[in-house]
């Protein structure tokens, strides 16, 4: 098996895995076959939704058709070219408690069938579980994956190695770190039943992070039983790149139509909005009067449509480097989701350290939500740990954000900077200009054509919290660095009183004087000839090697 990774955005990627039965392109989707029942066949799968990939369950096939799946080979059998993953039964040890099957016996099952992705029998944790069971379907599973090695007989499987703790993280760390030492190819998460129909996504993000922290990051993730499309987004930024949904057929079943926004009963639908050939030539009626069985049919064709298209939308955003804007648009769907990403927050670190460093693409700002975004969290790590103002900057002035980027070129940032220059002549290198703009708070001038500095768009009025946010990064640049005074051109058109407050606190701990400057439009002879004034008491204060300006003689007389 090899896995090539093609694209990255946040800690989602574009992989090729390659299995004996072929290669596919992650993320994927792998719809559910029940080998008893199927409502859309795997030829049809094949056929007219171009899956490259399902997954069926080994235990269940054991049971109904033992050795005639093991003659034909699972491929001939589920009548399916692509590729065929497996799954070992845990789900129903998970439903029924025990099974009738050792690990052995279902992994050797695995092996004559053919499959090309098999499972270990795992046992799975649950949900309402205690620390010491949870501690025991860690053991038992990892048990069954050491003994993996001795078991098997050939070398052209994959094989998936899950991950067990449940709700107890410290457990999921302690899982992952262990299964991860193993010789296993792909590991699966399990997203206990409670958590998707609870919509517990915040919780979700814990599980997957924590799993990812202690995996090797170049191994695959599945996530089982996240079959619904408008959490994909979610689970493929965080890294999961298999799916299997059998959600598709389930909600069929119950009449229920997927959108990537949510789920809505049939019967509460007055249109259809989904452009798929299930729907384009269909009313909500008209698939209310099918009978029975083409009923559910039609829907399941439509739930796969709108899964397949949603993993084919979030692909592009990955290779457009938008992810971000993506998954922020589906989280508007669901206050679940919407929660889900901001618990991301928490996270934000390691969302940063995992994530590419340059896109493609220029980034949008729609709110404080923002902030958690890796490119805002590696500037404020950069300022405040690996940068360092010009030696020669004693005095720092801070320009608002302007329309225009990046803001050094700007005809509001070039008149003040020009002025400066007028009445300081050579000690205007005494000067260090900075813009404060949001998300990113302290821009400094010679680093505003860096990647994404200037290539960005935030919605404007700031909301409070993303203006507080700026406000607390002017305050941590203050407070780490030397300058002798702080000239603040408040934007009070933009910004509140908040920025101001906090820059005189930092100046206040630092001892040094913080001089306001009020920004009217248009900017006042006045203010110039105040900041002359007030700049020469300035240098003569701290002794600049003051020069003799003649400008500034006449404004000293
Ligand atoms: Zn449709």
């Amino acid at each position: 098996m090899s896995f090539e990774i093609k694209d990255r955005d946040l800690l989602a990627r574009i992989g090729r895995l390659q299995t004996k039965g072929g290669v596919i392109e992650t993320p994927l989707l792998l719809p559910v076959i029940n080998p008893t029942i199927q409502l859309i066949s795997p030829k049809t799968m094949e056929n007219t939704f171009d899956c490259k990939a399902i997954i069926t369950n080994a235990y269940i096939i054991r049971k109904h058709f033992q050795e005639k799946a093991v003659e034909k080979g699972i491929h001939d059998f589920l009548d399916f070219t692509g590729v065929v993953m497996t799954d070992s039964g845990a789900y129903q040890i998970l439903e029924y408690g025990e099974i009738e099957i050792t690990a052995k016996e279902i992994a050797l099952y695995q092996e004559r069938i053919d499959t090309d992705i098999a499972t270990i029998l795992d046992t799975p944790t649950g949900w309402t579980t205690s620390r010491n069971h949870a501690q025991h379907t860690i053991k038992e599973t990892l048990k069954a994956a050491k003994e993996l090695k001795k078991i098997k007989s050939r070398d052209d499987i994959v094989w998936v190695g899950p991950i067990q703790g449940g709700q107890h993280l410290n457990l999921v760390a302690q899982s992952a770190r262990e299964m991860g030492k193993l010789p296993i190819q792909i590991h699966a998460l399990g997203s206990p039943t409670p958590v998707m129909e609870q919509y517990m996504f915040d919780t979700l993000v814990d599980m997957i992070i924590t799993a990812k922290m202690n995996l090797p990051l170049e191994r695959p993730l599945h996530l089982f039983g996240a079959g619904h499309p408008f959490m994909f987004a979610l689970a493929v930024a965080l890294g999961c790149d298999l799916f299997d949904s059998a959600a598709y057929a389930i909600y069929a079943r119950e009449e229920r139509y997927m959108t990537e926004y949510g789920t809505t009963k049939l019967n509460q639908l007055s249109y259809f909005t989904c452009p798929c050939p299930a729907c384009v030539n269909n009313s909500p009626q008209d698939f209310l009067d099918m009978p029975e069985t083409e009923k559910q049919k039609t829907l399941a064709q439509h739930n796969l449509y709108v899964s397949f298209s949603e993993i084919r939308r979030i692909k592009q955003a990955i290779t457009e480097g938008r992810l971000w804007e993506h998954l922020e648009m589906r989280a508007h769907g669901h206050p679940s989701l919407l929660q889900a990403l901001k618990r991301l927050r928490k996270y934000s670190r390691y969302l940063e350290k995992n994530s590419p460093i340059t896109k493609k693409s220029g980034l949008f700002f729609f709110g404080s939500l923002g902030q958690i975004r890796p490119e805002v969290v590696r500037h404020r790590k950069r300022l405040l740990e690996r940068y360092s103002p010009p030696k020669e900057g004693k005095i720092l002035v801070l320009l608002p954000q302007t329309p225009m980027k990046p803001f050094h070129r700007s005809k509001e940032h070039q008149k003040i900077v020009r002025e400066i220059e007028q009445e300081f002549g050579c000690k205007a290198h005494n000067i260090h200009v900075c813009t404060y703009a949001a998300p990113f708070g302290i821009i400094p001038t010679e680093l505003d054509e860096v990647y994404p500095l200037s290539q960005y768009e935030i919605v404007t009025p700031l909301d409070l919290e993303t203006m507080n946010y700026a406000a607390q990064q002017m305050a941590k640049y203050i407070m780490a660095t030397d300058y002798e005074k702080v000239i603040l051109f408040w934007d009070t058109s933009l910004w509140k009183r908040k920025i101001v407050a906090s820059c005189r606190r930092a100046c206040k701990n630092r001892n040094i004087p913080l001089m306001i400057v009020q920004l009217k439009t248009p900017l006042g002879q006045k203010v110039f000839e105040d900041l002359a004034t007030s700049l020469e008491h300035f240098f003569e204060d701290v002794n600049l090697n003051p020069t003799t300006s003649k400008i500034n003689e006449n404004k000293m007389i």
